[in-house]
């Protein structure tokens, strides 16, 4: 048993600006224990009297600055905890702080860099290395991971890929059993038997959570989630099974409803905006309080899911996380206040052994049958009976497995009977002489078949074939990477096409969920791929069956996707990601054939060796001297060249795993900004989609438009594009809001789907200004693209179009329109035949038109969808439908 206090860590959150002077400081002098001040500022402490500063002093185990790595967070915090599941004990670390503090970032870690991955991952390398550097146990590990949002529990680790929102993930829910032990039902569990598959499962998880949340539940902030290693292991033989517990917690924010004030007024109680975290406050204060009996554990499904974590078996470790700007000093005092409590509970972590009752029967009837044996030897009990049928049959059957099993150690248990041991003689001498008879004449007729060939010639044959077999897999691989990196390449072009190809090819994967076969280490003698085919196949799977995006995009949709794809603020990460695999997939590359060179020249030396020593043996017989005693200098040399390049060998074969896993890591760091971006894309869409059916046509221009995220280039871009309106050969008035949209190169990008109206616009020349010529015509928001030529189609089709609906309206409708020409008969034939495809609001778009005639209306309602869809394909940049008909001139 360990006793033990919770450890309590602090990591500080580099701040936006430079180091903001004078809030914090940590003084390390005292050796045992730092402490953290924090140091009200005069503006906040002020309060009644005086400028007195006052400061705030926390003592922790150690305290993380904001230049602390990940890797110095996971060697000092979350390695010892590793170990001691390693050993056998539960463990907990949990992250808590403010929404923004670094919880996530410390847990899971940071979607952008790979040295940013966080304490999951990092611990899930280091216990799956050890693991496989330990052959003495049979280790077993599952992982779950579970979310907790305003007091339900959702698995993050549904196989279906089905979630859209959290209500949609299997709800998990908490029974306890008389001995007060927690259970949680349909949490499932996944069994990981590489770091690869247990990576696999964290971003499934984490996508399932980022899909799952909306604007409403805000999951990220409002939810806790549990990420847990269930280990078990099992020594050979033994019937005791030890099982630990890893859970790595990343709560909700712990901010608190109201800041009261100033003063000693701001650091007074205040309630979470999470309840269960303040249940989480009242466990911990009954625990750190010495005589309090009764913990307030049931209170929440948080604190009964860390129940042994908090004041019980376990080894628990908190990290708090603080933003140490000045707005957050008083949830920073909080956060630290909290952590003090917590410091001050012990727990208990014991070694959960288990005997395995399946096992312990089967040793049990064993022993049993060994002492009746040893009584019937010992009272001289002699049977005279024969055998029965059954009882022969039997006891061959056992010879026959006995002589099967290949275990050194294996044994033929007959029991003390004579007359079965007897048996047993017999059986084997029948055996025996069968096995001569027939092997001799086996043997002879092999002789005779092989007496042309030399024994040696055929081993030969197989090494060269074994050589063939390894270069053929070294090719494939190198064909196979090749390809992958060209590919890269190429996505780079094909963003989103790719993005659906995968999809269906998600749908029809081969792995069935929640079993993945996909993912596996390569045995350590076969030559490693880079990336393994298979695992991205799975991971593909897991995460684009979760986008829920299964529909086809239009080439418009496809067009504005691009354009947000490429403004979007993670294209940079994206990118970056992109070159770094690139980069990586080549270092791969490069170490894979340095690999393959070592191994040859590993091959050339031993046979070097061979025949040194076939030499030296050749030499003594010749010369009729015995081989000398002492070790031949050169044979010394080589075997010492031998081992160098054995181990550089295995040094290599080391990094390319590394660089393996760390290929793998950013796929799906890659893989999850897909699917965020593809979510964002999908709500803005949305969003502008409603506002577009919401806003009338005549308002329908760009202003209402909201801007995707964008990194500030784009933004820049995006002004200078609108300064630049008018230069697109398009002459474009400056005032009124009537033609800005339309040559707005940005408009065409945007392209709303089938809402925006048609509206007729007439190119312009310089000497007549549109508004001359169309008055009072409200805007017109066709998207246009750029291209000139394309352009005056799109504008002769649409007047073209006018003066149809024109003739069919008994009145002119718009005078202005009347005077419309400049379409080519054969266009204008085109059109005719494509009334059908007019657009159902366009009339509307005539202010001058008192009513609708019978005509003009039935017209709009035979008009609906076509439309768009002939317009997007105008406006795919490069097509030219119209380019056939006879140009329309200016
Ligand atoms: P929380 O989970 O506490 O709400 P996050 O982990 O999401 O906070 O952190 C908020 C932002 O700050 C993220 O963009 C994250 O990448 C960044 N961040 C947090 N801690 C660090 C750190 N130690 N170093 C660099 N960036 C950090
Ligand atoms: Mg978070």
């Amino acid at each position: 048993m360990v006793k033990q206090t919770i450890q309590i860590f602090a990591r500080v959150k580099p701040t936006v600006r430079k180091q903001q002077q004078g809030i914090y400081s940590i003084d390390e002098d005292e050796k045992l224990t730092p402490s953290l001040e924090i140091i009200l500022p005069h503006d906040l402490a002020d309060g009644f009297v005086n400028n007195k500063r006052e400061s705030y002093r926390f003592k922790f185990q150690r305290i993380f600055d904001q230049n602390a790595k990940q890797e110095t967070i996971f060697e000092n915090i979350a390695k010892p905890v590793a170990e001691s599941v390693l050993a056998g004990y539960n463990g907990t670390i949990f992250a808590y702080g403010q929404t923004g503090s670094g919880k996530t970032f410390t847990i899971t870690g940071g979607a952008e860099r790979y040295s940013d991955r966080g304490i999951i991952p990092r611990t899930l390398s280091y216990i799956f290395e050890q693991l496989q550097k330990d052959s003495s146990k049979i280790y077993t590990t599952h992982i779950s991971y579970l979310e907790i949002y305003n007091e339900c529990g959702y698995d993050l680790l549904d196989p279906r890929h089905e979630a859209s929102s959290l209500e949609d993930l299997p709800k998990v829910t908490v029974l306890e059993d008389p001995d007060q032990n927690i259970h949680l039902k349909s949490l499932s569990l996944h069994q990981a038997t590489t770091e690869e598959e247990a990576l696999n499962l964290l971003f499934l998880g984490d996508t399932n959570r980022m899909i799952a949340e909306t604007p409403m539940n805000q999951a990220s902030t409002r939810s806790h989630c549990i990420f847990t290693i269930h280990l078990s292991s099992k020594e050979p033989g033994s019937a005791t099974v030890r099982h630990a517990k890893l859970h790595l917690v990343d709560l909700a924010g712990s901010e608190r409803v109201a800041k009261t004030g100033v003063g000693g007024q701001l650091l007074t109680e205040a309630k979470y905006i999470n309840l269960s975290l303040h249940y989480l406050e009242q466990v911990i204060i009954a625990l750190s309080e010495k005589h309090r009996s009764h913990i307030p554990y049931r209170n929440s499904m948080m604190t009964s899911v860390l129940r042994d974590s908090l004041g019980g078996n376990c080894m628990t470790t908190m990290i708090a996380t603080l933003s140490l700007e000045k707005r957050n000093i008083d949830e920073s005092i909080s956060t630290c206040r909290f952590a003090q409590r917590v410091a001050l509970i012990k727990n208990e972590a014991v070694l959960n052994e288990e005997i395995d009752p399946r096992l312990m029967i089967i040793r049990l009837q064993k022993e049993i049958q060994e002492l009746k044996d040893e009584l019937a030897i010992v009272t001289g009990e002699q049977r005279t009976e024969a055998l029965t049928e059954a009882e022969l049959l039997q006891l061959e059957k056992r010879i026959t497995s006995f002589l099967e099993d290949q275990h050194p150690e294996s044994k033929l248990e007959v029991g003390a009977d004579m007359r079965k041991i007897h048996h047993c003689f017999h059986y084997l001498k029948k055996l025996l002489n069968d096995k001569k008879i027939h092997g001799t004449s086996i043997a002879s007729s092999e002789i005779k078949d092989q007496s042309s060939q030399e024994p040696l010639k055929e081993e030969e044959y197989k090494k060269l074939r074994d050589i063939l077999q390894q270069r053929d897999n070294e090719i494939n691989i190198l064909v196979t990477m090749l390809k992958k990196e060209k590919k890269k390449a190429q996505d780079a072009l094909h963003f989103s096409s790719m993005d659906r190809s995968e999809l269906r090819h998600s749908q029809s994967s081969p792995f069935p969920p929640g079993n993945p076969e996909g993912p596996r280490m390569l045995p350590p003698s076969a030559p490693p791929q880079a990336p393994d085919s298979s695992t991205s196949q799975y991971r593909s799977s897991l995460l684009h069956g979760k986008t829920g995006m299964k529909e086809e995009m239009s080439f418009g949709r496809q067009e504005a996707f691009e354009i947000f794809k490429r403004d979007h603020a993670d294209s940079v990460t994206i990118e970056d990601n992109k070159q770094i695999l690139k980069q990586r997939f080549s270092e791969a590359k490069a170490l894979g054939e340095s690999i393959n060179e070592a191994r040859s020249k590993i091959g050339r030396l031993k046979e070097e060796i061979t025949q040194r020593h076939v030499q030296q043996v050749a030499l003594g017989i010749s010369e009729n001297t015995p081989v000398p005693s002492t070790p031949d200098l050169l044979e010394e040399k080589l075997r010492s060249q031998l081992e160098e390049e054995k181990r550089r060998y295995k040094a290599m074969f080391t990094h390319l795993k590394a660089l393996k896993v760390e290929i793998e890591h950013l796929q799906l760091l890659m893989d999850k900004a897909k699917v965020k971006l593809q979510k964002e894309f999908e709500a803005w869409w949305a969003e502008e989609a409603t506002s577009l059916q919401v806003n009338s046509p005549a308002v329908n221009s760009l202003d209402h438009m909201k801007p995707f995220p964008q990194t500030p280039e784009s933004q820049h871009e995006r002004s200078q594009l609108l300064s630049n309106k008018s230069s697109g050969g398009w002459e474009v008035p400056d005032q009124g809001p009537q033609v800005v949209s339309c040559s707005d190169v940005y408009a065409r990008k945007i392209l709303p789907s089938p809402g925006p109206l048609l509206h007729s616009q007439e190119q312009s020349s310089p000497s007549t200004p549109l508004e001359d010529r169309i008055p009072e015509r409200p805007v017109s928001s066709v998207p246009l693209t750029g291209d000139s030529r394309t352009d005056s189609d799109i504008l002769a089709f649409i007047k073209a179009r006018e003066s149809i609906l024109q003739r069919t309206e008994p009145t002119p409708l718009c005078p202005a329109l009347s005077k419309q020409e400049g379409l080519s008969d054969g266009l204008q034939g085109t059109l005719m035949g494509e009334t059908a495809d007019l657009d159902p609001m366009m009339s509307d778009s005539c202010p001058e038109r008192p009513t609708r005639s019978f005509t003009a209306n039935s017209l709009q309602f035979r008009y609906t969808s076509s439309i768009s869809a002939t317009v997007r394909s105008f406006l795919r940049p490069g097509t030219r439908h119209l380019c056939h008909q006879p140009a329309v001139t200016p």
